[in-house]
């Protein structure tokens, strides 16, 4: 573990650097800080890098590999108030291990899904409905037009709480043009009178905080380019 302190000491130094990128956004927004969560994208980073930037204050962190947010939810168990959310594409033979880590599940993307989560949590669970706004075909997340037999298959759970969209837009070189994107779920959000709406990475989450995010997802500009 060459470089340990130096690398602790690059996360919280960019940490901070995404925390004034999230007050400038804010600011221009006429949004207030604490309306935003910042989830710290630890993939594919070691667990020691968590701790690094839990060292800084960071509590929230994410994971795409439910394998490897089981793993560091065990390495990381002494860290009592640190919360999961889990962002990637979930099998539903995996559901019970997300749900015993008790993570926020922020990819229900199908009825079957949120039956199989709402039928395996001991507990309730926190949940977000994964939209694709732009209708790419080869992206996960539930159509618009499915939207509403998602929502009511989460609704019928009694062990889910479902808190709102989220969505990954397709990625572009320039924020603008990911804005509209944005905007939709914005809209299909507060058309459901869901309050959270994650949206928005490390190259995009001022224009995301702009059009109303409540959860940014920053990996890389946290915890720098991932390994292999
Ligand atoms: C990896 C990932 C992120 C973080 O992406 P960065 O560009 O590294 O900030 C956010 N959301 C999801 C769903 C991801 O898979």
């Amino acid at each position: 573990m060459s470089g340990g302190a130096t690398d602790a000491a690059r996360v919280a130094e960019r940490l901070a650097m995404v925390r004034e990128s999230i007050a400038r956004a804010c600011a221009r927004a006429g949004r207030s800080v604490d309306e935003v969560t910042l989830v710290a994208v630890s993939k594919r980073h070691p667990a020691e890098a968590v701790r690094a930037a839990y060292a800084a204050g960071q509590r929230v962190f994410g994971e795409n590999y439910v394998q490897e947010l089981v793993e560091k939810a065990a390495a990381l168990a002494d860290l009592e108030d640190l919360r999961w959310h889990f962002i990637g594409h979930l099998q539903r033979n995996k559901a019970r291990q997300v749900a015993e880590v008790g993570a926020v599940v922020e990819t229900v993307d199908s009825p079957r899904l949120a039956r199989e989560l709402g039928r395996r949590a001991s507990a309730p669970l926190d949940v977000l409905a994964q939209v694709n706004v732009a209708g790419e075909a080869q992206k996960s997340g539930c159509a618009p037009e499915e939207l509403p037999a998602l929502l009511e298959a989460i609704a019928s759970e009694p062990q889910l709480r479902l808190r709102g969209l989220m969505t990954i837009p397709p990625f572009d070189d320039d924020p603008e043009r990911t804005r509209p994107h944005f905007a939709r779920l914005r809209a299909l959000a507060d058309a459901h009178g869901l309050p959270a709406r994650s949206m928005g990475m490390s190259a995009d989450l001022e224009v995301a905080i702009e059009e109303g995010a409540t959860i940014v997802r920053v990996g890389t500009a946290i915890f720098g380019p991932r390994p292999g």
